[in-house]
């Protein structure tokens, strides 16, 4: 019999398994530094051995606009209420719960024929802003949907697809995602 492998070592592989499999769902580096304990350094090798280029530069904007804006919206509530929902039941990691959730709310929308608004890293900031509560879920006063807000909406919320803007007239693809 050996001796069990120290900890660090299972550490250390725990941690690039989990760097690889963010890398394979199109995380940016700033979503790997948040997710793992690797160095930038060794995430950055990581990320052209996996992905087989370098890693995109610059960050995200930190802003919770653009989750606020009609069609981008809609796709943001679909994933959140997905993660929400997984959050619930199994014991996973954040970032097994991302990517499980990612790979939901993709098939969902691919199953509509639509383009996932939504990038990876993007619904990892989205989730990070939720957890701060810079963001939250609000019930639609018509549909009774849950859709990603601001915190504090009102009572009287309608959603955007009960009251979607003018523009949207000529723009099929938002009324074939429904959230309840
Ligand atoms: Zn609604």
């Amino acid at each position: 019999m050996s001796a069990p492998a120290p900890k660090s070592v299972l550490n250390e592989s725990k941690q690039i398994e989990r760097a690889a499999m963010l890398i394979e769902m199109g995380a940016r580096m700033q979503v790997l530094e948040s997710e793992t304990s690797l160095s930038y350094e060794r995430l950055i090798r990581l990320y052209k051995e996996v992905a087989g280029r370098s890693p995109s530069k610059g960050q995200l904007p930190f802003s919770t606009d653009w989750f606020l804006t009609w069609q981008e919206n809609i796709h943001s509530s679909l994933f959140l209420n997905i993660h929400q929902y997984l959050s619930k039941g199994a014991s996973l990691d954040s970032a097994e719960l991302l990517t499980r959730a990612y790979r939901l709310y993709s098939e969902q929308v691919a199953a509509l024929e639509l383009e996932p608004l939504l990038s990876f890293t993007r619904a990892w900031r989205l989730v990070k802003f939720f957890e701060a509560e810079m963001l939250a879920r609000t019930a639609c006063s018509d549909c009774g949907g849950l859709f990603v807000t601001e915190p504090y909406e009102s009572r009287h919320y309608v959603c955007g697809l009960c009251n979607p803007p003018a523009r949207a007239g000529k723009s099929k693809s938002a009324g074939a995602l429904t959230l309840h």
